[in-house]
């Protein structure tokens, strides 16, 4: 078995950033609640919480003078951070600039006089936060571009905002969309690089690999559009939220198996499940890839 590691793998930077902070106020003795989960990882958040990690109930019912609270790196709403100010808490943003960025996009379109669709996934933290920086000139939310359908356009241009972590190819089908129409758009890029990089390595070490093996959370939603890239480029994949996933009779030893990883899955699972494969083909050779 040929193993090949993708370059960018472990925790993106805005997560990295989100669990380091996180340890140092954990390490300095402070009371810490999280308004929401950190990120998306089950067993990362569980060994967070036996550090001491809270998650916080009913924000701004009680006083939570002596209380740190952890915002997100996915954002966090303008009611939300008013009723913790007003509680007492002392608030750590670990909103990504990325996330900001975005929007930053959606207010700045807004201000224009814009309409404003974005395109995310509605339940998700982050989608909410852009939705709020729309305003009232949030014309719609879609997570694909078969839900624009029907779209009430009047002609004037929309300013579109992603989600950090969708793909190339939805942004692509929504500019596809607005284009074959004649509607004029501003097409914000707000789509995370390092995001990106990862879906275009996945699918570049699909066309080589027998196997791919996606790691992450399943309730990550990059980590799933890393499945959707491999699964279109067409090589078996496999999601992997731990070693204890991994079956034998996926592989044989004459297999070259890519990994590649979500942004929110901790490097010590690419280990593990690096070790997993070598119990099944003692002979495996690793190696990055190039
Ligand atoms: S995936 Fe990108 S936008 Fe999201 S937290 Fe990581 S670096 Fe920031």
């Amino acid at each position: 078995m040929r193993i090949v590691l993708a370059r960018e793998r472990g925790f993106c930077t805005g997560i990295r950033r989100a669990v380091s902070t996180a340890e140092l106020a954990l390490n300095s003795g402070a009371h810490v609640v999280a308004t929401d989960t950190l990120l998306h990882n089950a067993r990362e958040m569980e060994r967070l919480r036996q550090l001491g990690l809270q998650p916080m109930e009913e924000p701004g019912v009680q006083s939570m003078g002596s209380t740190t609270v952890l915002l997100p790196a996915h954002g966090s709403l303008e009611g939300e951070r008013k009723a913790l100010v007003s509680s007492g808490a002392a608030l750590v943003d670990l909103t990504c600039p990325i996330v900001n960025r975005a929007h930053d996009a959606a207010s700045r379109s807004a201000a224009a006089g814009m309409d404003v669709v974005v395109v995310g996934d509605r339940d998700h933290r982050e989608t909410r936060y852009l939705m709020e920086a729309a305003g009232d000139r949030l014309l719609a939310v879609v997570a694909s571009a078969a839900e624009l359908d029907g779209l009430p356009v009047t002609g004037a241009t929309v300013a579109l905002v992603y989600q950090t972590t969708q793909s190339r190819q939805v942004r692509q089908d929504v500019l596809t969309w607005f284009r074959s129409r004649g509607i004029p758009v501003a097409d914000e890029m707000t789509l995370c690089p390092e995001v990106l990089r990862r879906q275009d390595e996945a699918a570049s070490l699909a066309a080589r690999c027998s196997d791919i093996l996606v790691l992450g959370d399943r309730t990550s939603a990059n980590t799933g559009r890393l499945v959707t890239v491999v699964a279109d480029a067409g090589a078996r994949v496999h999601l992997v939220e731990d070693a204890s996933d991994i079956l034998d009779s996926w592989f044989d030893c004459g297999d070259t198996v890519g990994i590649v990883s979500g942004t929110s899955c901790p490097e010590s699972v690419v280990s593990e499940v690096v070790s997993a494969l070598r119990r099944i083909c003692p002979d495996a050779s690793v190696g990055e890839d190039t």
